[in-house]
């Protein structure tokens, strides 16, 4: 007869639990831990009423198996983060290996290789989520950054055995319908970084309820080539300066501010950086970074805004005499008394160089999902299964 205690233990089970684990690699090791040390937070709380907890993830974007690519590559950080567990590496991701060592009992938390080496995860494959959940009585889904995809471990898995949405699926949802569904005034949006394709649906669905909406990094450049300003070389999308010309000319116009000096080179190789107005752009100048009199500007709105949400680094912040525009205002958000949120990404990589984590709210481990959730989409992983509750 099983005991009560027992009874407990084994609520949940052999547990899977889907998680973001895709995080930057350089030369075989972790370059950054944010989402691994947010992801297995979860392992504190469904430790007692579980029997194993098995992780699985994808990493980066493999078209075969890649040791690069390798979940192997990660273990050492979670193990460091587990301090007293002892973590086992199945070096596939169904078949006999995995069912042996799940009942094993040769450890109780288990990581397995890289979803993305089986074409089964893209493809949306049935047989394929059959077998990867066989092994286990209880599914969670708790990958937030994978929830705009409509691959086999978001959308599947949790056909063939009890499945929940996991504790960190949970909170990002929490905070970003707060930036959604925000109300207050003293509510800004900053935005940067290259690409401006994946931003323009979230300025679209925000812009109507902000208060300012800052906007910095390369993606300033095709804003003001619509306002048919010279910007040089910079970098522009030629292919949205008509959805750019169209929201300058909204009744939202007012609400957008855009950089008014920038740092800017002649190369991006010659690191040789002077300031200059939008006026005296040149035809050979590049935009790296915001200005020296923008900072301030950008400064002065967002220390007296109530509501920051932010997107994207502010210049080339990965070479130094580019970092200016990015540092200054990563400094000020921290400082800021208002509630900062901050959209994943670059952005996190910008914090961790030039303030720290804790002093902000929240910080999205999801990327490309919450900007596509801020857009106003509906996202093929979110509510699918009801919460797990603990
Ligand atoms: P994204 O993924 O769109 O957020 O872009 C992040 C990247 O934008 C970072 O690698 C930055 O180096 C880059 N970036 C920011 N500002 C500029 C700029 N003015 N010109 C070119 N790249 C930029």
């Amino acid at each position: 007869m099983i005991d009560k205690k027992d009874q407990i233990k084994e609520r949940l089970g052999n547990v899977l639990v889907r998680s973001d684990l895709n995080v930057p690699i350089l030369n075989n090791k972790v370059a950054d831990k944010f989402r691994i040390s947010k992801s297995i937070e979860i392992i504190e709380k469904i430790y007692e009423d579980s029997r194993t907890i098995t992780f699985i993830s994808h990493l980066g974007r493999p078209k075969k198996k890649d040791s690069n690519l390798s979940l192997r590559n990660i273990t050492d950080t979670i193990s460091e983060l587990l301090r007293n567990e002892n973590l086992t590496f199945i070096e596939n991701i169904y078949g006999p290996d995995v069912n042996n060592l799940i009942k094993s009992k040769k450890s109780k938390i288990f990581l397995l290789e890289n979803l993305r080496f089986y074409e089964g995860e893209i493809n949306n494959d049935l047989e394929f989520s059959r077998k990867v959940t066989k092994p286990f009585d209880t599914y969670i889904f708790d990958a937030f950054g994978a929830s705009h995809r409509s691959h086999a471990s978001v959308v599947s898995f949790g056909n063939y055995i009890k499945s929940y949405q996991g504790p960190l699926m949970n909170r990002e949802l929490e905070e970003l319908n707060k930036i959604l569904e925000n109300k207050k005034s003293g509510y800004s949006v900053l935005l940067g970084g290259a690409k401006i394709s994946d931003k323009l649906g979230l300025i679209e669905n925000l812009l109507p309820k902000v208060e300012n909406l800052l906007i910095g990094g390369g993606m300033c450049f095709t804003f003001l080539k619509a306002l048919g300003y010279e910007i040089g070389n910079s970098l522009v999308d030629y292919s949205f300066i008509e959805k750019a010309r169209s929201l300058l000319d909204s009744k939202y116009a007012n609400k957008i501010i855009l950089p008014e000096d920038f740092g800017v080179t002649k190369s991006i190789e010659s690191k040789k950086r002077i300031n200059v107005s939008i006026e005296n752009f040149s035809k050979e100048h590049i935009g790296v970074d915001i200005g020296l009199e923008t900072i301030k500007i950008f400064s002065k709105l967002l220390s007296s805004s109530k509501y920051i949400f932010w997107n994207g680094p502010m210049g080339i912040f990965e070479i130094d005499e580019f970092s200016t525009g990015t540092r200054e205002i990563t400094k000020i958000i921290s400082e800021s008394q208002a509630y900062t949120s901050v959209g994943g990404g670059d952005s996190v990589s910008a914090i961790n160089l030039f303030s720290d984590i804790k002093k902000f709210n929240h910080i999205s481990t999801g990327g490309g999902a919450s900007l596509e959730y801020l857009e106003g989409k509906k996202l093929p992983g979110v509510n699918i299964y009801k919460s797990l509750i603990i």
